[in-house]
Parts: C-alpha cells; structure tokens; sequence
C-alpha cells in the first residue's frame, strides 16, 4: 500500500507521450533544436501547433525555443489599429486562451522576445511608468515554466528575434551561426565559408494566419513563409521545415 502511494506521488508530473520519447532520446545523446516561428497569436494558423509537434517528433527535438512575437497585441500597436478588430482585453484574453495550447503541448520552452511581446513595456515606458509596475510575461501569460529571454546561446549557435536585420547579415556581422525569425516571409538558410571560419544564417518560417493578421493590420502583404526550423545534432545540422499548405 505504502509503495503504491509513493509511486503515485513520484508520478505526479505526468509526461506526455511526446515528451517521454523526447527523454528517451535525451538519453542516447542527441540534442536536436525545435525553432518555432512568430505566432501573433491570437492570429496564428489552427494548423501550425500540430505541424510543430510534428515535427518535434520526426527530428527528435528535446529543446524548444520560440522566437519571438508570441503575441501580437494588435489593439495596442503604434500603428493604427484596425477599427472591426477586437477590443484590447478580447484580443488579450483570446491570445491567453490560445497560448495556453502551445503550453500544454510544449510544457518547458525558451520564449525570445520579440519586438511584439515588448509592445506593452514601451507603452508603459513611454507613459513614465517604472516596469515594476508591470506584471511578468510568465504571470499575463500564464506560462510560469517558460523561460524569456532576449537572446539565447546553444551549441554555439544564437538564437535572437531579429530586429536588426536578416539572419544572413547578422551571422556575418557577428561571425557565429544565427537562427531568427522576425521577417515572416523568408524562410532560409546560408552558410558562409571561408579560411578559419564557417558560419550559418538561418531565418526561420512563422505561423501567421495571414487572412486574420492581414485582416487585422487592415492590409494585404506579400504571403507569409509558414515553417519551422530544425537544428540538429548540437547545432551542426540546420534545416528549415515548410509546412505543407
Ligand atoms: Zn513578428
């Protein structure tokens, strides 16, 4: 009875069947990155949490990075915000709602923060409020186990948003392989070469629904890339992943 008990309690954090075979391949050794686009949420595709698992399956991810613009916030934009879209606590609540998707699947994330997700900070920047006013991302969010950072270093390999420019100019600038989002229409990746150097550029797809985002921004762009990136074997192996339309 006793050991019945305790068997219980160990197992409390129940893992799911991605994550255990995750652990399984942890295991043997292999440390594969899963990189997931700018989501926008609440205007990412339906489709794109499923491609993503997917995919962690078939390249055998155990890390999970996001890169940057989980959140849209739209309504509270320096631009000017559409006037059929949602008001800012619908739009806020229903990014939460589907945020909380991505979380359940993918329980332990690092979440790079993108010029979106600091939307609300330089609001509050800009109004003279002091950040200690403001609430956490994990606390709004509700994602206490997810880890949010600015930049991201792995295997030699940085992981950033991408407001400075492309993925191409960036690891040459920076002579270190680069992985980032930011531009949701390209989806690449370039290595360079040269005498005592060699060093990849990778800029990753996104999951942007671009009937509902375009809706939103009241215009129509070029078509977004919708992917993924793969960094396999510690970030020796990177491969960028279209989703199937
Ligand atoms: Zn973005």
């Amino acid at each position: 009875m006793q050991i019945w008990v305790r068997m219980q309690r160990s197992n409390r954090y129940r893992l799911k069947p991605n994550e255990i075979e995750v652990i399984q391949r942890m295991r043997q050794g292999l440390r594969n990155v899963l990189v997931i686009g700018d989501l926008h949420e609440p205007f990412c595709l339906d489709a794109y949490l499923d491609f993503c698992l997917e995919q962690q399956s078939i390249h055998n991810c155990s890390e999970i990075i996001f890169i940057g613009d989980i959140i849209d916030n739209h309504y509270s934009s320096y631009h000017e915000t559409s006037a059929d879209g949602m008001g800012g606590l619908d739009e806020l609540e229903l990014a939460i709602k589907r945020i909380a998707r991505w979380y359940n699947s993918f329980p332990f994330a690092t979440v790079i923060l993108g010029n979106h997700d600091r939307m609300i900070m330089r609001k509050a920047q800009t109004s003279a409020i002091p950040s200690k006013w403001i609430k956490s991302y994990k606390e709004v969010l509700q994602v206490p186990n997810w880890t949010f950072t600015e930049r991201y270093e792995l295997d030699g390999v940085q992981y950033i948003h991408g407001e400075g420019g492309t993925a191409r100019t960036k690891c040459r600038a920076d002579m270190m392989n680069t992985v980032q989002g930011h531009l949701h229409t390209q989806a690449y990746c370039e290595h360079y070469v040269g005498k005592n150097f060699r060093v990849f550029g990778m800029q990753v797809g996104c999951g942007i629904d671009h009937e509902s985002y375009a809706m939103a921004y009241a215009k129509y762009g070029k078509k977004p890339a919708i992917g993924v990136g793969v960094v396999k074997n510690f970030g020796t192996l990177p491969l960028n992943v279209l989703m199937p339309l």
